[in-house]
């Protein structure tokens, strides 16, 4: 039996129909931007492996890193210890954020970073309310994860169907554009007294199929929120590290959130981890004599040290100046397809900000995520040896920043043979 064979026989893949599956692609080892398959069949990652690769795959300088660190330290619990990978994380990168961020709390992945979020929310109020608030708004479309704190603040749709009566209630508001932007603050001001949080997706809305809005925006939702002391939380798991242009997406904001979630690109791409991030306001209301204030919460693997380290590892080569310089060049990139395939009769729209560009389809009336064009075009850039995965009619490219001009060419010249072929 082929790897294939043996998978299709043990394995049950995640967010996959296991009846009759679309085959399973062993791969045996990836290079750069490129994954190699078991025939040395060469696949350019156009989507970061689920957006989590930023500096290619298996990168040199992060490998040994992990790999001294393997050496020394592998784990060791984090109740009652400490040790210096955890610690000199959480000191580079708090500087980085925007605003004031004062602690790191460590997790396994972006799901568990939006459950620490909105568990500090939700105590923050019964440490320091007699009537703890309870509401929480966030986007309509939005996706903060597949956990079931995290699958109730997201939008409902096909994959929170099954579990929809168990999912507690979130007063979930439109995107916001210069049409509706007072309408949304009146909402929230109407609120006001009953909300504990607002979580939302900086700038670029990833699971939604790349849906983008203005930061001026978000800037006036996030005042009224600070006005009526409602807590906020960027969940920038998929927008952090320099995946819009900036380090981070709320860079490009003048409010500033209260607490952060990080995972994908932290480690760059290299292990499981989850980050929240808070500032004192959040992380003082927990500091106190009373037992029943402290924040309950943790994981086997929490501040796992070889995590750390590929983050530590990974946080180098983004601070160099050559990996700002390749996320400049991919944006620039980006932004001169996007004019040259605007107004073809076959795109319905084209969005990009920073390294993301994101393309649909016009399908007439069927824009599913089962609808056939999704695996049709998944099959043609598979068979072109590129790894691009369309949510739904969306066909976006978020790739490692180190994706050469070439095969960005080569990518950009695949989806204009597809718009001809398809
Ligand atoms: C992927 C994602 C998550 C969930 O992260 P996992 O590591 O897959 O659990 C949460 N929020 C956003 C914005 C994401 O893109």
């Amino acid at each position: 039996m082929n790897l294939a064979e043996r998978d299709a026989k043990v394995i049950w893949h995640p967010f996959t129909q296991m009846k009759n599956p679309l085959p399973h692609i062993p791969i045996v080892r990836g290079e750069g931007v490129y994954l190699f398959d078991e025939n040395e069949k060469r696949y350019i990652d156009a989507v970061s492996s689920w957006w989590v690769n930023i500096h290619g795959h298996a990168h040199p300088y992060i490998a040994a890193k992990v790999s001294e660190q393997l050496n020394t330290l592998e784990h060791v619990i984090f109740a009652g210890f400490t040790h210096e990978p955890a610690v000199q994380l959480a000191e580079r990168l708090l500087p980085l954020l925007p605003g004031d961020q004062k602690r790191v709390f460590y997790s396994d992945n972006g799901s568990t970073a939006v459950e620490v979020a909105l568990k500090m929310c939700l105590q923050y109020w019964v440490n320091t309310s007699k009537q703890p608030r309870t509401k929480i708004i966030a986007f309509k479309e939005a996706y903060h994860g597949d956990t079931f704190g995290a699958m109730s603040v997201s939008g409902r749709s096909i994959f929170t169907n099954a579990f929809s009566s168990l999912l507690f209630d979130v007063e979930f508001i439109d995107l916001p554009t210069a049409q509706n932007i007072s309408q949304l603050k009146s909402k929230i001001n109407y609120l006001s007294n009953e909300v504990a949080c607002f979580i939302f997706e900086p700038l670029v809305l990833g699971t939604a199929g790349m849906l983008m809005y203005e930061a001026q925006y978000l800037d006036e939702l996030i005042a009224t929120c600070q006005q009526h002391g409602i807590l906020t939380i960027a969940d920038e798991v998929m927008t952090g590290f320099g995946r819009t242009g900036n380090y981070f997406s709320c860079e490009a904001l003048n409010t500033k959130p209260d607490i952060f979630c990080l995972s994908k690109g932290l480690t760059g791409g290299t292990m499981p981890m989850g980050i929240t991030t808070c500032n004192s306001k959040v992380f003082d209301a927990f500091l106190s004599e009373d037992k029943l204030k402290t924040l309950y919460h943790g994981h086997s693997y929490t501040a796992n040290p070889i995590a750390c380290a590929a983050s530590l590892a990974s946080l180098d080569l983004l601070l160099a100046p050559e990996t700002m310089a390749n996320i400049k060049r991919v944006s620039a990139s980006h932004a001169q397809f996007a004019m040259k395939i605007t107004g073809h009769p076959k795109v319905k729209a084209i969005r990009q900000t920073g390294t993301i560009l994101a393309l649909e389809w016009e399908t007439g009336n069927d824009t599913s995520y089962f609808s056939g064009l999704r695996n049709q075009l998944y099959q043609y850039f598979i068979d072109r040896g590129i790894l691009l995965r369309p949510l739904g009619n969306v066909l976006y490219i978020l790739a490692p920043y180190v994706i050469s001009n070439e095969d960005l060419e080569y990518t950009y010249q695949t989806i204009e043979r597809a718009l001809k072929d398809i």
